[in-house]
């Protein structure tokens, strides 16, 4: 099954937790800003099946060279959504601090409220800032293309459910899974908490490569990104960075410039040079 067709079929209960948060806390949504978030989602949906159109028949190319021929069972099936797990928290790591890459996954965090619809805030230029590389090890193994991206879409639809602040800590299930609490953190731009908890279901990626903070009840997460965007316009939230990262390229002088300016750690659009 695609990736589109699986978080259709899911979205009905996307739809519920959405309206049941908007109705009991009301404070948490700000109208333009959850409009912009499903505005986000669609444009995402869009270009994300445009992209695996295009790029499928590379994947089955890819898939030629397998080393393995692996078979759809509960065991290779429990395999596939470890690995692509881990595979998730680099490519999601790398987002974090490879400017090529943030330039997309900012649009995620560039909202200052945190609920639902929160997880729809996606980025149309996904494709282009090369998510789906971190995917091409799991073809390698020997996994049919279509099964990597089903549970890919798999991953995408649990972290839905971790964009909320009504839900504090929940016991055990902190300790091995992804959860409001430790995402609330990965949204937060506190000292204490920026780049940190990038995990998608499990949190054991972060507590494993020592990327993990527990949310402080004394530290309040303050959610968006360094030097505020303070727009609910999809294209602009799409495209303020990759116009900050290509002007930022243009002004560089040596080829390191050019190469940091690309591939180093972000810098904010919003600072005046
Ligand atoms: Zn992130
Ligand atoms: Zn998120």
């Amino acid at each position: 099954m695609d990736v589109a067709l699986i978080l259709l079929a899911i979205s009905p209960i996307f739809w519920l937790f959405i309206g049941y948060e908007f109705f009991k806390y009301r404070e948490n949504y700000q109208l333009k800003d959850s409009a912009a978030n499903t505005v986000l989602a669609l444009l995402h949906q869009g270009t994300d099946a445009i992209a695996l159109a295009i790029l499928m028949p590379w994947f089955y190319v890819l898939y030629e060279y397998r080393l393995w021929d692996v078979e759809v069972s509960f065991v290779t099936m429990l395999v596939a959504f470890l690995l692509q797990d881990f595979l998730y928290y680099w490519f999601h790591r790398a987002s974090h601090n490879i400017h090529w890459m943030w330039a997309a996954h900012v649009a995620h965090h560039s909202s200052t409220h945190m609920n639902y619809s929160t997880a729809f805030r996606q980025s149309l230029m996904y494709p282009i800032a090369g998510m789906w590389i971190f995917w091409t090890p799991m073809i390698l193994i020997g996994y049919d293309p279509k099964v990597v991206f089903a549970v890919v879409a798999l991953n995408l639809a649990f972290q839905f459910f971790v964009h909320t602040k009504i839900v504090g800590k929940l016991g055990l299930i902190e300790k091995l899974f992804n959860t409001p609490s430790h995402h609330r953190v990965h949204h937060a731009i506190n000292p204490k908490y920026i780049d940190r908890n990038y995990a998608g279901v499990l949190i054991i990626w972060d507590k494993l490569f020592g990327t993990y903070v527990e949310e402080d009840e004394q530290v309040p997460c303050e959610f968006g990104i360094v030097g505020q965007l303070n727009s609910d316009n999809p294209i602009k939230i799409s495209f303020h960075q990759w116009i900050h990262l290509f002007k930022q390229t243009k002004r560089a002088t040596s080829w390191r410039a050019r190469y940091k300016a690309l591939f180093g750690y972000p810098t904010s659009s919003e600072q005046k040079h």
